[in-house]
């Protein structure tokens, strides 16, 4: 961890040392596979061991972080489709006691109350019943900041105190500056919630930026048990 300046905000920078790198590196050289999909609270599985979780709004890239960190390029489905990914999915590795789920995203404009009330409950349901749940990811775009909907999703994750930390996606979008500017508003958001991880993580699946951190990041979560 370090205190790094970005456009003259401060704002916290997440530097794993080497054997951070090398643990989460280790950890996504394993092939990671599907478990199963849950489209309601009856039907999630028994934990196998510490659960992280990404959630973020539809086409915050969350598909394609999932792949670009799992190393599976067909791991998460990468489909736009409105109400197509509604379930919890599950993925595991063998000889891993950690589960990664793949929350559905949230924020369709043109989504159906039923299936957003749907959503919420088996979200809030998910989020206050799990205790294996170590962390979730939040991913929010770079390039749009945190949106309303992102903050609804904080008070969620605030309410049922499960810790989280945002991500943000698509860093290759905006110009530095203005990538600089959404950092230093992310961080002064999440300053005031309680169950918020201080340090935001700078993501680009495309380029590849932040991968590495993030593996490390999830690698920590998986050795504390
Ligand atoms: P999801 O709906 O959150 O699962 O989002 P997807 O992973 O399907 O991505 C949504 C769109 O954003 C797709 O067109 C992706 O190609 C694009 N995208 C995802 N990650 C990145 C990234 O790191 N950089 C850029 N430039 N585009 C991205």
């Amino acid at each position: 961890m370090q205190q790094a300046v970005d456009g003259g905000a401060p704002v916290l920078r997440y530097v794993p040392d080497a054997d951070e790198l090398a643990a989460g590196a280790a950890l996504f050289r394993r092939p990671w596979q599907f478990r199963m999909g849950a489209p309601a609270l009856e039907h999630l599985p028994e934990p196998l061991g510490p659960e992280i979780a990404f959630a973020g709004r539809s086409n915050v890239g969350k598909s394609s972080l999932i792949n670009a960190v799992t190393a599976r390029r067909g791991l998460a489905r990468t489909s736009n489709t409105p109400g197509r990914t509604q379930e919890l999915n599950f993925f595991v590795a063998e000889g891993v006691a950690l589960s990664i789920v793949d929350m559905p995203g949230y924020g369709f404009a043109s989504a159906p109350k039923p299936l957003v009330d749907a959503w919420t409950r088996l979200i809030r349901a998910y989020l206050r019943g799990r205790v294996t749940l170590r962390r979730v990811f939040l991913l929010v775009d770079s390039r749009h900041g945190v949106k309303a909907n992102d903050e609804e999703m904080m008070a969620l994750l605030d309410e049922a105190a499960v810790p989280y930390q945002v991500v943000l996606t698509k860093c290759d979008k905006p110009g530095s500056k203005a990538l600089a500017a959404t950092l230093a508003d992310t961080a002064a958001r999440i300053a005031r919630r309680p169950a918020a991880f201080p340090i935001v993580l700078v993501t680009s699946s495309e380029k590849g930026t932040g991968i590495d951190e993030l593996r490390a990041a999830i690698a920590g979560i998986a050795a504390s048990g």
